[in-house]
């Protein structure tokens, strides 16, 4: 069956968890791969993805609207066959239910999804304001979800997700205080975030801890209360030098322990991952792991991985996964387990495996680009976009060092 692809916006938090809903776009794409959109499910794809690309303000509605991968606004998908049309309504999504479809004439579907997507191109071009839009495509829907605010999941007791456009932050949460981690890049985002917290507790926030020092995830500090203590990892420090996020109050070393309201949570520094960085914050008695950029569930490293060699990512990966916990929180994409740690290294080391083969066999990058492939992750997120660039990254450090 060929499928045309996308359209609508339901979310619940129990979706977040949901391997369903696990690498939506990925399973956009690859269905896309498989050559089984139609034309127009491939149209839409592209035309999503020139609204993410103009979208990249996440303050964007219409950012939120597109990207929306890990929970704030789900892209549910319009699936059909040759003579009728499924569409999802936009209420939350079980997999165990499916959707509800009301049969529409297909070729109102076509022209209504232009018009949406046109719109929405047209909307971020010209920079709309970012609270225009924001709510409707996912507000409605936000009423089948359980009692948590909207974008916030559970991973255990006391300890939550907070989920924005494809940011994720952990927070913890106990009767004397709350540590929150990124801000999620930018003022609007951290007060939606620090709002949501507030619907859940009157704790204080005590402590707000950096994953990392890329900016989409930690600028907006301002907006947490000014007594929170500000922490990262010490190699952070001079990455921050002249940032606009706020400044650490504490930088830490390598293992550190902090006790939110009697609750431990470990700040692990495991070596240099998508930065040198890049902590992992661990809560021991939750077995809950959450560490951002480094490791996500059956997807590809950014880019270049120009963060690190990637054995040391490796190492770094390693380390984690010696650690004593079930549930691996990534900083994007859906929730994950610590099998998937394991399936992150499993996939470097082929990686680097391969690219020294073929460098031994005295090939060039761009052959090794042009020749390589490893079907084994063909259907992970972002193989089809960035494992060339994931080849570069590894045959730059093999090669320089
Ligand atoms: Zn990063
Ligand atoms: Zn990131």
């Amino acid at each position: 069956m060929r499928w045309d692809v996308l359209v609508w916006a339901p979310r619940s938090d129990e979706q977040l968890g949901s391997n369903f809903f696990f690498g939506r776009v990925g399973l956009l794409w690859s269905l896309a791969d498989e050559n089984r959109l139609s034309f127009f499910g491939k149209l839409w794809l592209a035309a999503f993805y020139e609204v993410g690309d103009a979208c990249e303000d996440q303050a964007n509605p219409f950012h939120d609207l597109t990207f929306g991968m890990a929970g704030e606004t789900i892209m549910g998908a319009v699936l059909w066959a040759p003579r009728s049309v499924k569409i999802a309504r936009r209420v939350s999504f079980s997999p165990s239910v499916g959707f509800s479809s009301p049969m529409i004439k297909r070729n109102a579907v076509v022209v209504a999804s232009l018009v949406v997507v046109g719109g929405a191109i047209l909307g971020c071009s010209a920079g709309t304001n970012p609270d225009a839009g924001a709510a409707p495509p996912a507000a409605a829907a936000t009423a089948a979800a359980v009692q948590l605010p909207a974008k916030v999941e559970r991973l255990a007791d006391n300890v939550y997700l907070f989920t924005q456009s494809t940011h994720r932050s952990l927070f913890v949460v106990t009767d004397e205080a709350v540590l929150a981690t990124d801000p999620q890049g930018s003022q609007a985002n951290a007060e939606r975030f620090v709002q949501a917290i507030g619907e859940m507790t009157e704790a204080p926030i005590r402590q707000v801890v950096y994953s990392h020092h890329h900016g989409d995830h930690i600028l907006g500090g301002a907006a947490f209360p000014a007594d929170a203590e500000f922490i990262a990892h010490r190699n952070a420090e001079a990455h921050l030098v002249g940032s606009e996020a706020r400044s650490v109050d504490r930088f830490v070393g390598d293992d550190e322990t902090i006790d939110v309201g009697g609750l431990q949570v470990r700040l692990i520094y495991p070596g240099a991952s998508e930065t040198d960085s890049s902590l992992i914050i661990f809560i021991p008695d939750r077995r809950v792991a959450f560490m951002v950029d480094a490791v996500a569930v059956r997807t590809l490293p950014w880019r270049t991985m120009d963060g690190a060699d990637p054995r040391d990512w490796i190492s770094a990966l390693e380390r984690l996964d010696e650690l004593d916990f079930d549930i691996l929180a990534p900083g994007h994409g859906p929730t994950g387990h610590k099998s998937d740690v394991r399936e992150n290294i499993i996939y470097l080391q082929t990686l680097v495996a391969a690219v020294q083969q073929r460098i031994d066999q005295g090939q060039t990058l761009e052959e090794i680009q042009n020749t390589l492939e490893l079907p084994d992750y063909a259907e992970w997120v972002r193989y089809d976009e960035h494992f060339k660039e994931n080849v570069q990254g590894v045959y730059r450090e093999l090669v320089g060092g």
